[in-house]
């Protein structure tokens, strides 16, 4: 029998949903991936389950990223996507109601807000709060959020690039695109198409980019053999590709981001502006792993980018933090049920 757990914080990515508890570290870091069978509309695998099947399942099956673009695509996977992690994660023998903290994107509508409010309450939460992405992965990354001083994060997940300014425990500038991981996979997947005419799987687009990927060109390049099927032969056939040919095939995705930097670096008060030539740019999100990303941030934006220690888990690390002190970040905290 282990403790019972009393608080918990969710990371609801767009790729990836991870389960922190303050007394333990993360619990659980699963895909936000669903899987339903389409005739009895009942759900048949979630997380890493379902993210095995993304490609490879027959036309009865729908494979579901409910969080994709940063926006909850679908209200009723979503719930029972939340509701799965939080009773996995709570073990069937907790009998104490916890309370949950869960990072929601920051461009989601108050609609929204109030259905994760909802979703976890009904999930078995006590109390929920919802809080706002980049606040949390501030939190995560250490960086004191109250000082009256300007800090950029910038957090690239699976689907969306959130850029915010935070001073004073809130958000002074910010925007968010749907260019991320999922887009350079699919330039990936484009380019390959294009240039050997070969086919290839969400998945593998993603495996050639972790592997063999780069923001800028390498002098020593990797190479990776790709295997997928042929468009006008329709067999199964392999192709070789390097790094550099990877850096052309997403400068387009990567020109999305750092733009977004430059809008809200324009959209920065001077005496903050100031403050981030001195702090740099904080990069966090598991896509801020892209080699030479900070290198390219800085010689297009003239800012230094640094990523943090472990990018894929600060904002859950930022949930438990928040939890343990809820009156410290009452102000950025957006709403309790
Ligand atoms: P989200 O918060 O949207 O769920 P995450 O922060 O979990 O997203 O990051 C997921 C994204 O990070 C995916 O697109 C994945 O392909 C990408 N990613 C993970 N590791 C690497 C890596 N080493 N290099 C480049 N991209 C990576
Ligand atoms: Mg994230």
């Amino acid at each position: 029998m282990g403790i019972f757990l009393k608080k918990l914080g969710i990371d609801l990515g767009t790729a990836n949903t991870l389960v922190f508890n303050p007394g333990k570290g993360i619990i659980l870091n699963e895909p936000s991936v669903v899987a339903v069978s389409e005739q009895d509309n009942i759900i048949i695998a979630i997380g890493d389950e379902a993210k095995e099947m993304l490609g490879k399942t027959p036309s009865e099956i729908t494979v579901y990223k409910p969080m994709r673009d940063g926006v909850i695509a679908d209200y009723r996977v979503t719930e029972a996507m939340l509701h799965y992690f939080i009773t996995k994660a709570l073990g069937k023998f907790n009998l104490v109601k916890p309370d949950v903290m869960v990072s929601v994107p920051a461009g989601i509508t108050s609609t929204e807000r109030r259905a994760v409010v909802e979703a976890a309450v009904r999930a078995g939460a006590s109390n929920a709060y919802v809080v706002r992405e980049p606040i949390l992965a501030a939190i995560g990354a250490g960086i004191p959020i109250h000082e009256s001083k300007g800090h950029m994060i910038m957090d690239i997940g699976g689907g969306t690039t959130d850029i915010a300014v935070i001073s004073l425990g809130g958000i002074v500038a910010s925007t968010s695109v749907k260019c991320a991981g999922n887009k350079i996979d699919q330039a990936i997947t484009d380019y390959i198409k294009k240039t050997f005419n070969l086919a290839i799987g969400d998945r593998t687009a993603e495996q050639i980019k972790i592997k063999i990927g780069a923001a800028i060109p390498l002098e020593e390049e990797l190479t990776i053999t790709i295997k997928g099927r042929d468009y006008i032969q329709g067999l199964p056939r392999t192709a070789q590709i390097g790094t550099n040919e990877i850096v052309k095939a997403i400068d387009k995705e990567l020109a999305i981001m750092i733009n977004a930097i430059k809008d809200v670096l324009s959209q920065t008060p001077p005496e903050l502006a100031a403050d981030i030539i001195d702090g740099g740019i904080i990069m966090t999100g598991g896509s801020s792993l892209l080699r030479n990303l900070p290198e390219l941030i800085y010689r297009k934006t003239g800012v230094k980018a640094n990523v943090v220690e472990d990018p894929l888990l600060c904002v859950a690390k930022g949930t438990g933090e928040a939890l343990n002190h809820l009156n410290k970040y009452k102000k950025a905290i957006l709403s309790k049920k």
